[in-house]
């Protein structure tokens, strides 16, 4: 098949502007009603509030640990923050596994598997007698009344640990490090993963309002007016507002755009019936939506003239990478004719072809999809402001939008056409997610140093 015969072939995968600017405004009232008294206890997107209230003023100091959880990596860091102008914060880290047996298992295995990594890392870092404040990046959705209290909602992604839901996961954290009874840690604030990278690119923009992560997951938070938070008090000023953006659709209103294949991953997740927007858009899902697509045009003999392999049938087998590799501009073709290869169906050069569109298709999108729920808070934020023009940034994190060779083009072009009285800045944060949480941290130090002197 040719790419114009697969446009065809995937016509409801590929949206127009129109439809793009009706997922806006369908998103933009899922906001509202997560915002507003009323109808927040049935809202589908939940408007968290985070207890976050300023970016960094640059005046923070002191040594801090950050934990997170929830990405594609657990990663605990050392942060330093100083008010040195050239080089404010100096960060040190270290990858730790999490296995199937543990992100699946107990609650209380997860959490003793995390105090344990934390107590080697404290041990290596050489600092087991001091109690440094810890900010803890937790990158699942939960119900926070302070900055360090948060209660999970719900397990999202590939994690699935018994007995943590409902509950507060700084008890759990604390109760596991007791437990092992040789080192102390104060955690101070826990934060989602767009929130700490919302705060870190903060630091180096004062102007940065928006963080979001394209990676195994997907989600947004933002400045939101508090006078327009009606589940918290104040009307003065601004909090940060985790969207969590991926539950859009899950109450039907994403049914018509949805297709066979998102169907189908669905019933095939960890989580089936939630997460919609996330499943559609977000990394963990990417390659097992192009493998699906493969399997039915082979079906159909439109690939591989029909032959179908064990491999190309077992789940899991094209990974989002493997996207990635696939649409890169030079040797793209050979990498999808070596990942085709390795799963038997001996390509052609059209089917190589073809493969690639079907990729293009499905990742562009991704960032169709994002470029609206994303449209949808840069047009609020510009209400909320009540400026003509919105001059903003929005701070970027995760795997798909840094690894994948056209993602980030794709989506601030999109972005742009759809907000078009706009100066949008995005900026990359590289570790944004952990370190973020060590700026929250410090700013919330900052705060109880000043009350207590
Ligand atoms: C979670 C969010 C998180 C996002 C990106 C989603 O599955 O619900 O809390 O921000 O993944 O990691
Ligand atoms: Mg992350």
């Amino acid at each position: 098949v040719n790419t114009f015969q697969i446009d065809k072939y995937l016509y409801s995968m590929r949206y127009s502007d129109e439809t793009l600017k009706d997922i806006m405004s369908r998103f933009r009232r899922e906001m509202e009603n997560g915002l507003e008294r009323d109808t927040n206890p049935t809202a589908t997107v939940k408007m968290l509030p985070t207890f976050v209230r300023s970016i960094p003023d640059g005046s923070e100091k002191g040594d801090f640990i950050a934990l997170d959880l929830g990405g594609s990596n657990f990663r605990i860091l050392r942060v330093k923050v100083t008010r040195d102008k050239k080089q404010p914060v100096q960060m040190e880290s270290q990858v730790y596994d999490t296995p199937d047996d543990i992100i699946h298992g107990s609650g209380n295995q997860l959490f003793e598997h995390v105090a344990d990594c934390l107590g080697d890392f404290m041990e290596k870092q050489k600092i087991k007698d001091k109690k440094l404040p810890v900010g803890f990046t937790f990158s699942f959705p939960c119900v926070q009344s302070k900055l360090d209290e948060a209660v999970l909602l719900t397990w999202t992604k590939k994690f699935k640990a018994s007995g943590v839901e409902g509950m507060d996961v700084v008890k759990l954290l604390n109760k596991a490090i007791k437990k092992r009874g040789d080192y102390e840690a104060d955690i101070m604030a826990v934060v989602n993963d767009t929130v700490g990278t919302m705060m870190t690119c903060g630091f180096d923009d004062q102007r940065c309002e928006v963080g979001i992560i394209i990676g195994t997951g997907t989600n947004a938070c933002y400045m939101e007016e508090l006078r327009h938070i009606d589940l918290v008090e104040g009307d003065e000023g601004r909090m940060c507002i985790n969207t969590e953006w991926g539950a859009f659709g899950d109450d039907g209103s994403l049914e018509d755009i949805r297709t066979e294949f998102d169907r189908e991953i669905d019933r095939g997740s960890l989580n089936p019936g939630k997460q919609l927007f996330e499943k559609m858009a977000s990394g963990m899902y990417m390659g097992e939506l192009v493998r699906l697509i493969l399997v039915k045009m082979a079906k159909e003999g439109l690939l591989f003239e029909g032959r179908i392999t064990p491999e190309l049938l077992t789940r899991g087998k094209i990974e989002t990478k493997h996207v990635s590799a696939i649409e890169k501009t030079k040797e793209g073709l050979k990498k999808c004719m070596e990942i085709l290869t390795r799963l038997g169906v001996e390509p052609s050069d059209e089917d190589c072809l073809a493969v690639q569109h079907v990729c293009t298709i499905v990742s562009f999108r991704s960032a169709n999809l994002i470029s609206a729920t994303l449209g949808a808070i840069l047009s609020r934020l510009k209400e909320n402001k009540g400026v003509a023009r919105l001059r903003t940034t929005v701070g970027i994190d995760g795997s798909l939008y840094k690894m994948h060779p056209q993602y980030a083009r794709r989506l601030h072009k999109t972005v742009r056409r759809l907000i078009p009285d706009s100066d949008v800045r995005f900026l990359l944060s590289e570790s944004g997610s952990a370190k973020g949480a060590a700026m929250v941290t410090a700013v919330a130090y900052r705060l109880t140093e000043q009350a207590r002197h």
